[in-house]
């Protein structure tokens, strides 16, 4: 972290500060059972820049539970595994307008989901991986693992179980998915799949920086890696700026005007390209399941940097 005029430190503890009065307005994700137990005034923010500085407050460094954002992880690795061609034709790529775990618009669209990043179209790009691999767990904490440039991310299996425990509603996606044709391994092993990588376990910090090829068209600054095509991130960043928050996405790109990713654990990862990948975590969701403070947040640093990709 350097100590000049770039150092963005001040600016995000004055951000937490600021975004902290949210905490205790909104409501953690109780239907995950063990998510409930996170305390709720846990609040963290990264920002990795692409020349590879890196500035954070609050807790930066803890590990909460990224659940829907794996999502872009596993598109990512999805889109390598079986190319876009055969990917597009199983999901779409257009705003849901309707809540993230939704039975009715797959229903009423013959099993073809709206986007990569509503469940129902996650559990496809799962499955894409699932009936590619013997072993879809370990390829795509292998590809998170690179994406981070950390070898020790790891699966949190309780919160795993308690999602499986508790997954009936998923259950009921996936299964409405297999009876319409556009599931292919076996609805248990898609599920079980999606549950651990929905509990995969980051910190702020791990995912800015996994996050920062996206920032970087395509390259991760920390190692030199060429992760994916400039393209492929460009097209990745269109899809978190229309879908990337479930049915709260217009709200979100009118207030914070940044591609972005949620997850129900209090997570959202956002980037702008050219310049930086952020990360927020804090545990209380809105009514549409993103984290209240974590938008707050990212609202107050897109007005004070006057950054945003409009
Ligand atoms: N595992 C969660 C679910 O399927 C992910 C949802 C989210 O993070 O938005 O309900």
């Amino acid at each position: 972290m350097s100590n000049n005029a770039n150092d963005l430190t001040p600016l995000l503890e004055n951000i937490e500060t600021e975004a902290r009065k949210s905490i205790g307005r909104g409501k953690v994700a109780d239907y995950i059972p063990a998510l409930a137990r996170v305390p709720r005034d846990r609040f963290g923010m990264a920002v990795c820049a692409v020349d590879g500085t890196e500035f954070v407050t609050g807790d930066a460094d803890s590990c909460f539970s990224i659940q829907s954002i794996s999502k872009v992880f596993t598109l990512e690795l999805a889109l390598k595994m079986v190319g876009s061609a055969a990917l597009w034709k199983r999901v779409g790529r257009e705003p849901s307008g309707n809540a993230f775990n939704s039975l009715v618009q797959l229903e009423s669209e013959q099993g073809l989901p709206r986007n990569p990043f509503i469940n129902a179209g996650a559990l496809v790009v799962t499955d894409a991986i699932t009936a590619r691999t013997v072993s879809p767990v370990l390829a795509l904490l292998g590809s998170v693992r690179r994406y981070a440039a950390r070898q020790d991310i790891y699966i949190d299996e309780e919160v795993a179980r308690s999602e499986a425990e508790h997954g009936h509603r998923n259950a009921a996606i996936a299964h409405l998915l297999k009876a319409q044709g556009n599931l292919n391994a076996k609805v248990e092993d898609v599920l079980s799949v999606y549950y651990r990588q929905c509990a995969i376990a980051m910190s702020c910090r791990d995912v800015a920086r996994a996050f920062l090829p996206l920032a970087a068209g395509g390259r991760q600054p920390r190692t030199g890696e060429k992760l994916m095509t400039p393209l492929r991130a460009k097209r990745i960043n269109s899809l978190l700026l229309t879908c990337g928050l479930y049915d709260g996405v217009g709200n979100f790109a009118f207030r914070v005007g940044i591609p972005a990713k949620s997850g129900v654990g209090g997570g959202i990862a956002a980037v702008i390209p050219g310049k930086y990948a952020i990360c927020v975590w804090s545990p209380e969701l809105d009514e549409l399941g993103n984290s209240l403070a974590g938008t707050r947040a990212l609202e107050l640093f897109a007005r004070k940097t006057r950054l945003s990709i409009f």
